[in-house]
């Protein structure tokens, strides 16, 4: 969601120090230097652009009305490809106004003729709603817009059917309720000029490719209706945005991608909280990470000091400089703990001074969000602490400090964040905190990666099977599937439709394939991996929402820590017969970590690579595991409190994965001793499993990994990083395609690693299911070395 208009909000206090002082003041601190790089963004003028002939002066007096005086270069050429009919994203920063390149052309057209119609589709209720509240301000005669989703009362909808022209909703409800009462929905969709994707990077993995289909049914209804709307799609600065959004369409999209919107400078620190000494039982903030089980071998491994409590220290910093800041925290538990860190380190300085501090939480009402934020435009509230820029509303742009404790998962996400920090004509500090992660201790010391590097691409896979075959059976109940809808929905689609009639779902006739049932497939876009299960609360029996079956054994195991809405919750039991948990409230200062233990089998191979002693391969494994025990971990330290197990059912998962072997010899060269290959190999899948985010957009929680000496199904020392959905969602296939790229950067990451012999930083995983034991540190880079040395590039 962008703010349509062109304007920059300028509000808030006087110019605090220059971003350079206040950096040179908060790096001075402590004894070594935290900071690795600093990177200048130079401002950037606006290029202003003539609205485009077709716009009428209706359309233009209403935008400029609302501050819009010009479109910027990248809004009028997005706007005139898709006026012209092509199919367009634009893909921009954070305020650059991408609402206007959809909004002008849609707008103009519905002006132009009184019968056209368009589509809007977001992510959330909240931004359709904000996007609304844009349409609707402009005032213009006969658009009608409206929100038609969950909430929308059953009055309202058939109104909403018959006179709304532009209509905003989210595809679960296009999937759910618009795509299934097609009949009730013809003449909407028969007039239907424009399809508006907003924020299209959300849809990646398993739920972009069911989105994807959910596009190609609406294309499909549209088409047996006359209608071929143009499609445009608004994403934030994304890799390759025309291929991501080709995939997501289905249809050939044309990318702007040129950011003409101005900007103010931004001083762009990163920050590497110092390593503790290994024995300093002394200080309170050294978290007892263990390298081991029960061997004994526990020895204390240096750890850094906590991102959180560094951004806390820097928050509580900038604000007793009197500069506006905004803190963004990846959880709302650490979100809540930076901000009354931050809060009672002002206290202490000088009494009263916390109050300008407020923690922004996902369970807090609309308006009471939106009064924190306009308290810290105007600059009454001085740090804020949150959680997701998502959830913020489009107009905090602006400050003065952004600070990011650790790093958000994607380049694209980082520059959302960023964004905020910098108003025209002024500048502004942004400071990256990385966490004990290996992709945030890479990132660090590579600036290059991040201010250098194309934004990573979404990834997705519309040919997954698991999601074809239930979004073929979806299609199939709103009109008989014929051979041209197999060419509509891609690679796989006729290998669906022939398992769906061999499994009795679909009948065969001249005219088509028929579903045969009388009940509608229950699909859900968002869940995968089995039916989602409930969590209730116990006192009241009040549901409190649903955890797809895949992640249920991981966090909702008995013990676990659940946060709903801010809310934290501890499960008590997890029913898996019933599919429900039961948990009560309970704000723990820990939090919890799953560990689970893993086999592999190999299916097939779809593509390999033979490299000589090294092979690379992509293919459908069958993946067994099991959750085992989990962790409790301080939250303000991550210190580990303790390993507690369970007992939970194993689970199967076909999946796609990517692996490499190497042969024995090869090792034994590269110096590695046959007792150290496990421990060299774990360590290198670890690490590999890190560092996969910085090329696909997943997170390592989407990705599982395991390594052996000698595999039954390859016979060789391997390695295999495997997508965690049923189906895979692209991430492994992804990988198998850069792989030298993903591996030089995961042997770089651990090399360039200060601790000794592995540290969070570097080779260990917090989702470990064999406690981090064995790894060894030196023997990954050799096994690394080998790989990159035979692949070629
Ligand atoms: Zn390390
Ligand atoms: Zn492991």
């Amino acid at each position: 969601m962008e703010s349509s208009s062109a304007a920059t909000v300028s509000a808030g206090p006087g110019p605090g120090p220059s971003p350079a002082d206040l950096l040179r003041r908060l790096r001075a601190r402590g004894a070594a230097d935290p900071v690795t790089h600093v990177e200048r963004v130079p401002a950037r003028a606006g290029v202003p652009a003539p609205w485009p002939s077709w716009a009428q002066a209706e359309l233009r007096a209403s935008f400029t009305q609302r501050g819009v005086v010009a479109p910027w270069q990248h809004q009028a050429e997005a706007a005139n490809l898709a006026y012209e009919g092509e199919h367009v994203v634009v893909a921009t920063g954070t305020a650059s106004g991408k609402s206007l390149a959809y909004q002008l052309p849609a707008l103009a057209t519905l002006l132009a003729d009184p019968r056209a119609t368009v589509l809007y589709l977001a992510p959330t209720k909240a931004l359709a709603a904000d996007q609304l509240r844009a349409v609707a301000a402009l005032e213009l005669e006969g658009v009608r817009p409206a929100c038609y989703d969950g909430d929308t009362p059953r009055a309202e909808r058939e109104w909403i059917r018959r006179h709304s022209r532009f209509v905003l909703t989210n595809p679960d409800m296009l999937h759910h309720g618009i795509l299934p009462g097609h009949a009730q929905w013809s003449g909407f969709l028969r007039r239907l000029a424009y399809v508006v994707i907003d924020e299209c990077h959300t849809y990646r993995g398993v739920f972009g490719s069911h989105v994807a289909h959910v596009l190609r049914r609406l294309r499909r209804q549209c088409a047996r209706f006359g209608a071929t709307p143009v499609f445009v799609l608004a994403s934030a600065t994304s890799g390759d945005p025309a291929t991501a959004a080709g995939r997501l369409t289905g249809l050939p999209v044309t990318a702007v991608t040129e950011d003409a919107s101005p900007r103010g400078g931004v001083t762009f620190a990163l920050w590497e909280p110092p390593l503790l000494p290994p024995d300093s039982s002394a200080s309170p903030s050294v978290p007892a990470q263990a390298t081991g089980g029960h061997d004994g071998a526990t020895d204390l491994v240096q750890v850094r000091r906590s991102a959180l409590r560094e951004t806390a220290d820097l928050l509580a910093d900038t604000v007793a400089e009197g500069v506006r800041t905004l803190a963004f925290v990846r959880s709302r538990k650490g979100a809540e703990v930076v901000a009354a860190s931050a809060r009672r380190s002002l206290d202490d300085a000088v009494p009263g001074l916390g109050d300008r501090v407020a923690a922004y939480r996902g369970g807090y009402l609309r308006e009471e969000r939106r009064e924190l934020e306009r308290a810290l435009l105007h600059g009454d509230l001085l740090g804020l602490a949150s959680t997701n820029a998502l959830e913020l509303g489009v107009d905090l742009v602006g400050l003065d400090a952004v600070l990011i404790c650790g790093y958000p998962g994607t380049r694209a996400s980082l520059w959302q964040q960023a964004g905020r920090a910098g108003r025209a004509g002024q500048e502004a500090l942004a400071v990256l905190v990385a966490r004990d992660d290996p992709l945030d201790t890479y990132l660090v010391h590579h600036p290059e990666a991040i201010f250098g590097a194309p934004v990573e691409a979404t990834v997705l896979d519309p040919a997954n099977p698991y999601v074809l075959a239930p979004q073929l059976a979806c299609a199939a109940v709103e009109a008989p599937l014929t051979p041209a809808d197999l060419v509509l929905f891609g690679d796989g689609a006729k290998e669906a439709v022939d398992e769906l009639v061999a499994a009795g779902a679909l009948r065969q006739r001249p005219t088509g394939w028929y579903w045969r049932h009388r009940e509608r497939p229950e699909v859900d876009l968002r869940g995968e991996g089995g039916a989602p299960v409930a969590v209730v609360e116990s006192s009241t029996g009040r549901l409190l929402g649903t955890v797809d079956g895949g992640s249920s054994h991981f966090l909702l195991h008995p013990g676990a820590v659940y946060l709903h809405q801010g809310v934290s919750y501890v499960v008590d039991e997890l029913d898996l017969a019933d599919g429900c948990a039961l948990v009560h409230t309970e704000e723990p200062d820990w939090s919890t970590h799953a560990r689970d233990v893993t086999d592999l089998s190999v299916v097939s191979v779809r593509s390999y690579v033979d490299a000589g002693p090294v092979g690379m391969f992509l293919g459908e494994v069958d993946v067994t595991s099991q959750v085992v025990s989990y962790q409790r971990r301080r939250i303000a330290t991550g210190e580990v409190i303790d390993t507690r197990p369970l007992d939970l059912p194993t689970r199967e998962l076909r999946t796609v994965a990517v692996w490499f072997t190497l042969s024995p010899q090869s090792l034994a060269l590269a110096g590695v001793q046959s007792a150290d290959v496990p421990g060299a190999l774990h360590a290198a899948e670890h690490a590999a499993i890190g560092l996969l985010p910085l090329i696909a957009t997943c997170d390592r929680w989407d990705i599982g990994g395991l390594s052996t000496a000698v595999h039954p199904d390859t016979e060789a020392p391997t390695v295999f990083v495997y997508d965690g959905h049923p189906g895979g969602a692209g991430f492994a296939e992804r990988a198998y395609g850069t792989a030298s790229a993903w591996l030089r950067a995961t042997r770089d990451a651990i090399a360039e690693c200060g601790c000794e012999t592995g540290c969070p930083s570097c080779v260990q995983s917090p989702k470990c299911g064999n406690g981090n034991n064995p790894l060894s540190k030196p023997d990954a880079i050799r096994v690394l070395d080998v790989v990159l040395a035979n692949l070629p590039e």
